[in-house]
């Protein structure tokens, strides 16, 4: 076992989905896992629990009001957190919050312990907005973790990076005009898919301005497209010389997921992902992975296998 390498998969984690007749179902985690386990990969690394986000740490990132209501939602579990993609099931939130004090374990690992490299499956949910629900996301454990690093740990250079198929609207526009994070998003351009939004034009606010990088890539780009493209993330990112590194690692962008109309491979998540070790290393900085989006089992399973076997290399 290898404890500078965690992978969050404990199984009550897989309690955060919308039920067997929802695309975000129940058993992502299962299929990521069941691959997991066939290449022998939970003997090399180390499998630390689960655990809920406090209130206070909620608080960091989300309005008071904003919980309160999705809260009470959940217990009910009737009707949606937003304007309709993401329903109230019950219990949804505690399973929002157990993938959001997953994700603080994590960082609080990656920055106080020899951790260096951590992934989660169940997470990433990249949507969720500081005062609502977005896209299947009731929290967002990004932004919860970004606010931590900033308020707790006290860095002041964080570098986002995200290449699920949807852009990530809730990380994008709640720190659009903040320079502490920088921002480098490849999606499925926005006139295509939900949530609309990511254009090349957009790159943040005030003193944030020119720190966010948005690629919008038109429907069918190929493996060939994502890795032309990702020269100028890795670039992007390098001259900010990071202090921590996040990748929403999304598996919607792999070719025949049902919801989007890119058609990457698990090599470029790979890819991303072994360049990327490759910058924590030389930045001394911790790189944490999250699993984000995709509905296609198969290719959960098989890009985010490949993503640990990446992170496994060069330790
Ligand atoms: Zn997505």
């Amino acid at each position: 076992m290898n404890s500078t390498i965690e992978v969050y998969a404990e199984s009550a984690l897989g309690d955060y989905g919308f039920g067997d007749n929802h695309p975000f179902g129940n058993d992502r985690l299962g299929a990521f896992k069941r691959e997991f386990i066939a290449r022998g990969l939970d003997q090399l690394v180390a499998l630390p629990p689960s655990r809920l986000a406090t209130s206070e740490e909620l608080l960091r990132f989300h309005t008071q009001d904003y919980l309160k209501r999705a809260q009470s939602l959940s217990k009910i579990g009737f009707g949606y957190l937003d304007l309709g993609d993401t329903p109230a099931r019950l219990g949804i939130f505690d399973a929002a919050a157990r993938v959001v004090g997953t994700a603080l374990e994590a960082a609080e690992s990656l920055m106080s312990s020899d951790t260096r490299r951590c992934f989660l499956p169940i997470g990433g949910l990249h949507h969720g907005r500081r005062d609502s629900a977005g896209g299947f996301c009731v929290l967002n454990d990004c932004g919860v973790v970004i606010e931590t690093l900033k308020q707790q740990y006290g860095l002041d250079r964080i570098a986002y990076v995200d290449i699920d198929a949807h852009h990530g609207d809730g990380v994008f526009y709640e720190f659009e005009d903040d320079p502490s994070l920088l921002v480098a998003d490849i999606h499925e351009d926005g006139r295509f898919l939900y949530p609309g939004t990511g254009m090349s034009e957009e790159t943040g606010r005030g003193r944030a301005l020119g720190l966010k990088l948005n690629i919008p890539m038109l429907p069918e780009s190929d493996e060939a497209a994502f890795l032309n493209e990702w020269p100028r993330v890795l670039e992007h990112v390098a001259q900010f010389s990071p202090e921590f590194i996040m990748l929403q690692a999304g598996a919607d962008s792999v070719v025949g997921d049902p919801l989007t109309h890119l058609e990457f491979t698990p090599a470029c998540h790979r890819h991303a992902c072994r360049t990327l070790c490759d910058l924590a290393d030389s930045l001394s900085s911790p790189l944490m992975i999250m699993g984000g989006g995709g509905y296609n089992l198969h290719n959960i399973a098989q890009t985010w296998c490949g993503i640990v076997e990446e992170l496994l290399i060069d330790l």
